[in-house]
């Protein structure tokens, strides 16, 4: 059980980084929404926050029906949000069944296509973003700051919770009677597209049932440009 001091300064310093986000971005935003703990709870600080608030969905074609009822269940539980959705990239060679399982090129095209390529013509015209990445995610993600510059080119991007522990996560969403994915009751600890991730175990990190058959050490969707990086 988190200590209540704790967790309350987990929330203010969140509070405090979408205060600031709101009075740089203004209109200018987007929160990046992948049907996790994180994007709900984010919706929720931001619904009554933020002008105009509003989240973004990159629709692969590949996620869980579990993953679209929670983008259902927050647009029903927060009206004031705008949602901007991507249709899946018309990517019928590239993203053939199980093909991103066969060959690394495949797997970035189909990502490229469907997330990061997407997610760029969203944020053209955006001054930043805000996505729930958090630090104890995965060893890739420890570096992640609360602000970041040039993420990509010219946008500033907030990560409210990167501070955050599995138990603040916990508890707000408890407390704030959040809805959740059920795909979380069903082993998974980091939800993607369904051909690409598995249910972990709790020794695993987060993020290591993504793209688990891949032996490379850089395994981001192309979306969080430092995951290539490094
Ligand atoms: S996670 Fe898998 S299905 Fe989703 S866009 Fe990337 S390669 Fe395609």
């Amino acid at each position: 059980m988190i200590d209540s001091n704790v967790y309350n300064s987990f929330v203010q310093e969140a509070m405090l980084i979408l205060a600031k986000a709101k009075m740089e971005l203004g209109e200018s935003h987007i929160l990046a929404f992948s049907g996790q703990y994180e994007g709900v709870i984010l919706a929720d600080m931001i619904a009554d926050l933020f002008p105009v608030p509003t989240i973004f969905f990159a629709d692969t074609g590949r996620h869980f029906e579990e993953t679209y009822q929670i983008l259902h269940d927050v647009i029903a539980r927060f009206p004031q949000l705008y949602l901007i959705c991507t249709s899946p990239a018309s990517t019928v060679i590239l993203t053939r069944p199980y093909h991103m399982k066969t060959s690394e090129a495949g797997r970035d095209a189909c990502c490229d296509r469907n997330k990061a390529a997407p997610l760029q013509r969203v944020l053209i015209g955006k001054k930043g973003w805000l996505t729930g990445l958090r630090r104890s995610h995965s060893t890739s993600r420890n570096c992640t700051d609360l602000i970041e510059q040039n993420k990509p080119e010219g946008k500033t991007k907030y990560n409210p919770l990167a501070d955050w522990p599995d138990e603040a996560v916990m508890r707000y969403t408890a407390e704030h009677r959040l809805p959740c994915n059920m795909l979380y009751l069903k082993g998974y600890r980091s939800i993607g597209c369904a051909p690409c991730t598995r249910p972990t175990f709790e020794w695993e990190d987060h993020l290591a049932g993504k793209w688990w058959w891949e032996t490379r050490k850089e395994k981001g969707c192309g979306m969080h440009g430092e995951e290539k990086e490094k």
